[in-house]
């Protein structure tokens, strides 16, 4: 019985993941898989029941999971505690205990809201991108670090560092992605200037040849984000270190439109991370207006990469993708002409347009 472990955390999160668990309970039911599922308190409503923002029992429950669904932490109500017992620790918290070294963003234009793009129609048009960034080494992790005084100055120091073994365990789960999709991988370094990210190139190249079904390009950083806006219908998986991933994959992302829309995994270990890249939007929640669209597409994430359901993570984003063309809409993504709906209503429609296309 696959086990998921449910943290719908503040504000908005709680709506969201009501609405996903609709959408993933309907799945189980027409797919026969006994999906279990097991909810915990995490981030500020943690703090506030436990004083901490996640309990011991909150993380073994993650670690014993198959998968984990997060709704979003963290809130003004919070915003004045010390960074030790913020919301946003647990986040730092499950992450390195799941040994999730691998952050999907993927980057693909509805074509109901090709218009919500700042990009022209002919460009943005079928983008669908994936990109996988590593999310435990590089410059956010390296030593040493910090600032100190050098001969009477302030002196700032970061430092980039990769081992084999991280370039490579990150590359693998990049091909094994990409031979789910349109079998191509794109790496991105800047191999001209850094040394550590030759090593990036050496590596990914060598681990590519594993994968003899699936092409292999590399492009220098500057020339990526260029080429994202130029012609995003070129990339498919694009594979990259931590900073240049953290931007990357936000341009990626916002070349489709809105942060209501935005799903994302972390994937490492054993267990696999699902959550919106969305916060906790404390300006609209318990009013039933959040899109709960981007946690239901995580969960179309989960069912693909925990579960390798592939078909059941096709048909809810195919739900997803029939509902938009019906124009129904919440508040974030909605225009002229478009049916507005609430939050709860929008996962009814995609639990509707689930039942026509699996039963
Ligand atoms: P946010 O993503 O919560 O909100 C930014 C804007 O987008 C707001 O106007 C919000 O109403 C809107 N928005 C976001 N998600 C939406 C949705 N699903 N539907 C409709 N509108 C949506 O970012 P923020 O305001 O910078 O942060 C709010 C809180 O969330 C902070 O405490 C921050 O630390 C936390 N946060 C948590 C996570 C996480 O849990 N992973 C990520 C980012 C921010």
């Amino acid at each position: 019985m696959p086990k998921i472990a449910v943290f719908p955390g503040d504000g908005i999160g709680p709506e969201v993941i009501r609405e996903t668990l609709k959408v993933l309970k309907r799945v189980g039911e027409l797919v026969s898989v006994d999906f279990e599922f097991e909810e915990e308190l995490l981030g500020g409503a943690s703090i506030d029941a436990h004083g901490v923002p996640m309990t011991e029992r909150a993380m073994s429950l993650a670690e014993e999971a198959d998968a984990v669904l997060l709704g979003a932490v963290g809130g003004p109500k919070w915003d004045d505690l010390p960074f030790e017992v913020r919301p946003e620790r647990a986040l730092l918290g499950l992450r390195k205990n799941l040994n999730l070294f691998a952050n999907l963003r993927p980057a693909k234009i509805f074509a109901p809201l090709v218009d919500a793009s700042t990009l022209k129609r002919e460009v943005i048009e079928g983008v669908d991108i994936m990109v996988v960034r590593e999310l435990t080494g590089g410059i956010y992790f390296g030593e040493p670090r910090g600032v100190r005084v050098e001969d009477g100055e302030e002196v700032g120091v970061n430092t980039l560092v990769y081992k084999r073994h991280e370039i490579e365990r990150v590359a693998r789960v990049a091909f094994d992605i990409a031979r789910k999709r349109r079998k191509k991988v794109t790496s991105v370094d800047k191999s001209n200037v850094l040394e550590s990210t030759e090593l990036w190139r050496k590596v990914v190249t060598e681990v590519g040849k594993e994968y003899g079904d699936v092409e292999l390009n590399h492009l220098l950083v500057d020339n990526c984000a260029m080429q994202l806006v130029r012609y995003p219908r070129q990339f498919d998986v694009i594979v990259t270190t931590n900073l240049f991933g953290d931007i990357l994959s936000d341009e990626a992302a916002m070349i489709t439109g809105s942060i209501g829309m935005l799903p994302s995994a972390s994937l490492g270990g054993e267990t696999g991370l699902y959550e919106p890249v969305h916060g906790s939007a404390p300006d609209i929640a318990g009013k039933n207006m959040a899109n709960p669209l981007a946690t239901i597409l995580s969960a179309a994430m989960m069912l693909r990469y925990s579960f390798s359901l592939d078909a059941a993570a096709d048909a809810v984003e195919e739900s997803v993708e029939r509902v938009l063309e019906k124009g129904y809409r919440t508040a974030d993504i909605a225009s002229e002409g478009t049916r507005k709906v609430s939050c709860s209503e929008m996962g009814d429609l995609v639990v509707n347009e689930l039942n026509e296309i699996l039963e």
